[in-house]
């Protein structure tokens, strides 16, 4: 993530934190000064709040560790003022597997609690209500007392929570991962407007942590469903095999005339017959309005020479395509240019298996360049 600094690389994940931070440090010094706090008691509280954040970390390396056991890496590891963010670089999908990675962060703030329990006074336990009030006497009682609410609070099932994923692991046993993941979805989003009605009574933060969940399980709901439709399929089921490409020493007039002869609105531009970027149907327009019809395409292009296979499952290739924020891709067999992959023709790919989905027909997709073999879509 942008805008963070590196604290260190702890089991090769990167631990970042973002710079937003400062001003919640900024923040703990401003009450304290507010309240008449002394020097030793402002720095109590700060003490305080980076052991909280020190708790958040370990919570999220539980879940990084988790990952791991099943062969998933994790990026990084982000502080912000709102708690911590471990970005994997994929989620698991059996959902034995989700569950422990799910349940392993909540479980790291349950240990250190344990831990904790020694130098803990019951009496002292959740005795402090503003950060104001922490001194060496209750620092670890709240300590434990914070870690307690960490693993209650992130236990709640509201999706994308780890709570909800934990309920999405669970109903991951009995329907398919993307009837799961809706039904979390819906209950993640009704817990969230309680969050966010409750928030704007009490608790601003809980204002932002409910416009989080709801966001966040909508996304989520959305991208699974799509790669559940999208599983099983490889590029070669979802490309096109009717289009034109455009050479990068073109002038943008030819890039016009495509544009009106024909239904293409995304273009891929070659170099020497290998990918060199693409260019669509707005940066056509922008280019000839800005910069004239004799302008060359190279300059209005989209650099971007991702390409695939043809036997590339298409779950792959959409976010890949998605994260070089590519709106076509060529498809290759071996050397041979064969098909491009249009985003809007993925997305209709999707619409067409949602809708043999819910009719639940045997329908059979005949490519038209191969009429010998008949793709069975629906299985
Ligand atoms: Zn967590």
């Amino acid at each position: 993530m942008k805008n963070s600094l590196q604290l260190g690389i702890i089991g090769g994940i990167k631990v970042t934190v973002h710079w937003t931070f400062v001003l919640l440090i900024g923040w703990i010094v401003f009450i304290n000064l507010r309240v008449g706090s002394t020097a030793e008691n402002t720095l109590w509280s700060v003490l305080f709040v980076l052991l909280i954040f020190g708790c958040v970390v370990l919570h999220e390396f539980g879940h990084a560790f988790a990952a791991k056991r099943f062969g998933i890496k994790t990026r990084s590891i982000t502080l912000l003022p709102i708690g911590g963010l471990a970005s994997l670089e994929s989620m698991p999908e059996k959902p034995k597997q989700e569950l422990i990675v799910a349940i392993a962060g909540p479980v790291v703030n349950l240990l250190i609690a344990a831990i904790l329990i020694p130098f803990v006074n019951p009496s002292d336990v959740f005795t402090v209500d503003s950060i104001v009030a922490v001194h060496s006497g209750n620092l670890l009682p709240n300590l434990f007392s914070v870690n307690i609410v960490l693993a209650v609070f992130n236990m709640l099932p509201a999706f994308p929570m780890d709570g909800g994923r934990v309920l999405r692991a669970l109903l991951g046993f009995k329907f398919k991962r993307h009837i799961a993941t809706r039904i979390a979805a819906s209950i993640g989003q009704a817990i969230s407007v309680g969050f966010i009605l409750l928030g704007l009574f009490y608790n601003p933060f809980l204002v932002f942590i409910g416009i989080f969940i709801f966001l966040g399980a909508q996304a989520e709901a959305g991208s699974t469903r799509t790669q559940f439709m999208m599983a099983n399929f490889t590029v070669r089921d979802a490309m096109i095999r009717d289009f034109h490409t455009l050479d990068y020493n073109d002038p943008i007039s030819s890039a016009v005339q495509l544009l009106l002869n024909g239904q293409e609105k995304n273009f891929l531009v070659m170099q020497n017959e290998k990918p060199a970027g693409t260019l669509d149907r707005n940066q056509i327009i922008k280019a000839l309005s800005e910069k004239g019809k004799d302008s060359k395409i190279e300059d209005a292009m989209h650099k971007s020479a991702l390409s695939f296979q043809q036997n590339t499952p298409l779950k792959e290739a959409w976010p890949r395509m998605q994260m070089n924020r590519q709106i076509i891709a060529p498809i290759y067999d071996g050397s041979k240019l064969i098909g491009a992959l249009d985003n809007e023709n993925i997305l209709e790919f999707v619409m067409i298996r949602e809708a043999t989905e819910k009719s639940n027909v045997r329908q059979l997709i005949v490519p038209p360049d191969d009429s010998d073999k008949v793709k069975i879509l629906y299985k």
